[in-house]
């Protein structure tokens, strides 16, 4: 079952959305050739919790950590530690926040320092990709024509679209129905409404759709080692059209 939010609850996504939104601005500073990833999770552990919010990921199935930091070839899921960031590098960092019962949900790719210009290009159009899977969450259309969008986007560039994770309804829980595959068809899956809100968020792979996930059980990795780029938006669907509620 897909939940329409009442005006409070999406306020309150909004809130937690905020403050996923304000943890990645805090840290775009620090990251930079020779920051330690643990380091990055501590501070944006120590800034959610000054809002009154808990971190939405640790503890969360197992995850032990409050953000997700996956570098180059890591897709998702990466898992800080003693890491350290290096020029040229992609890292992508995926945030939570709970609070007063309803999660947040946001993540961006960050280049570390100068990139070539071959990973900007991944992150550029990751990006783009994601707005424009939200451009097509209206009332009246269906699930397919988000990754439908997402998914033509991509692969105008050549790039592989990652099949086994996908985007999610969000609210009390962070995971949800609907599942949002970045791929699809349009005018197929569940029709979308005033009140719903998804988490939408584009895997995007230089090379290969195909992934592995490593020894620790968590990371997802490209099976070709090209680098992926990871961006996400909380939203809400209006009978304006899309609110993304981590802007
Ligand atoms: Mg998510």
């Amino acid at each position: 079952m897909i939940h329409i939010r009442s005006s409070i609850e999406v306020d309150r996504i909004h809130v937690s959305g905020q403050i996923v939104k304000e943890t990645l601005e805090m840290l775009e500073e620090y990251i930079k050739p020779d920051a330690e990833t643990l380091e990055l999770d501590s501070l944006a552990e120590k800034f959610i919790r000054n809002q009154g919010a808990i971190p939405g990921f640790k503890g969360l199935y197992g995850f032990p950590a409050t953000l997700c930091i996956s570098i180059d070839d890591e897709v998702v899921h990466g898992i800080p530690g003693k890491r350290i960031l290096k020029k040229g590098q992609i890292v992508s960092i995926d945030v939570g926040a709970y609070k007063d019962n309803y999660y947040g949900d946001h993540a961006r790719s960050f280049a570390v320092g100068n990139i070539s210009k071959a990973k900007q290009q991944l992150l550029d159009v990751t990006r783009e990709s994601l707005y424009k899977g939200i451009e097509q969450a209206i009332p009246g259309n269906r699930i397919g024509d988000i990754g439908h969008a997402v998914q033509k986007h991509a692969e105008k560039y050549g790039y592989g679209v990652v099949r086994q994770l996908v985007g999610h309804g969000i609210g009390t829980k962070l995971h949800e129905e609907p599942q949002i595959p970045n791929f699809g068809k349009k005018g197929t899956g569940a029709k979308i409404e005033a009140g719903m809100c998804f988490a939408i968020e584009p895997m995007i792979n230089m090379g290969t759709p195909d992934v592995y996930t490593k020894e620790d059980n968590w990371t997802v990795c490209t099976q070709d080692n090209k680098p992926a780029a990871h961006f996400e938006h909380t939203i809400t669907i209006t009978n304006n059209g899309p609110r993304i509620l981590t802007n």
